[in-house]
């Protein structure tokens, strides 16, 4: 099989789009892109520096100064922002939220989709996101929108913040997780939306295995 074999997952928060990717793409031996994690990287600085999130200018010019990366400890995708690793400092209901506003912005996310277009043209890659099928890899081999109904996704995102310790109440969860569907929705540049081509699967009533016995069927075929 030749290199730059590509697999698009999208779909809202919480839908499990991480989890599954990571196990189907160490079951392969592909490399797994979340390239939520760059745009959340950007927010974390826009978040330490105080910058206006509504201000396109500048949270713009915030993010054209800064270098995201992303290197691989013990098959762990870890995103580097100058130079540091942050990889522990962005999985926040807050810099998530933040990420959700800054990634509205075009020079920002061309800056990072010109990264992830890269990454895959090199290696096999599971790459998940918002529009990774629709924009990023629009040739992808194989194309899935992973979904789940915002009741199951707040019930998740809560499970594993009380499992870190962290407080947390799940509907003030649900109405943020559907507050950020809207905007990933209804931006305008590079929606959430699933792609023509891409297959439909909801997780809400599949448990974890089911779902990456699933995905691995799909992609197997495809290959
Ligand atoms: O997937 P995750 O929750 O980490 O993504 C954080 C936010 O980054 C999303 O709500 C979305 O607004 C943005 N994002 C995006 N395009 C991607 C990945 C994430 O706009 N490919």
């Amino acid at each position: 099989m030749k290199k730059g074999f590509n697999v698009a997952i999208d779909g809202p928060a919480g839908a499990g789009k991480s989890t599954i990717a990571k196990r189907v793409a160490k079951e392969l031996g592909f490399i797994y892109i979340d390239t939520g994690a760059m745009y959340r990287s950007m927010a974390l600085k826009c978040v330490r520096e105080n910058v206006n999130l509504s201000d396109e200018q500048a949270v713009v010019s915030t993010c054209e100064n800064v270098m995201v990366s992303i290197v691989y400890e013990n098959g762990e995708q870890q995103v580097i922002l100058d130079g540091e690793n942050v990889s522990g400092l962005i999985r926040t209901q807050e810099v998530g939220n933040a990420a959700s506003t800054i990634s509205t912005y075009g020079p920002v996310r061309e800056k990072l989709v010109k990264l992830q277009k890269e990454l895959a043209e090199v290696s096999d890659v599971i790459m998940d996101g918002r529009d990774i099928g629709t924009c990023v890899l629009p040739n992808a081999q194989v194309k899935i929108y992973l979904t789940a109904s915002s009741r199951v996704r707040a019930e998740r995102r809560y499970k594993e913040y009380i499992e870190k310790g962290m407080e947390a109440d799940i509907d003030v969860i649900e109405k943020e997780i559907i507050e950020r569907d809207y905007r990933d929705m209804n931006r305008a540049i590079s929606p959430l939306k699933q792609a023509d081509d891409a297959v439909l699967l909801d997780s809400s009533y599949m448990n974890i295995d089911e779902v990456v016995n699933k995905m691995l069927e799909i992609i197997r075929n495809a290959m």
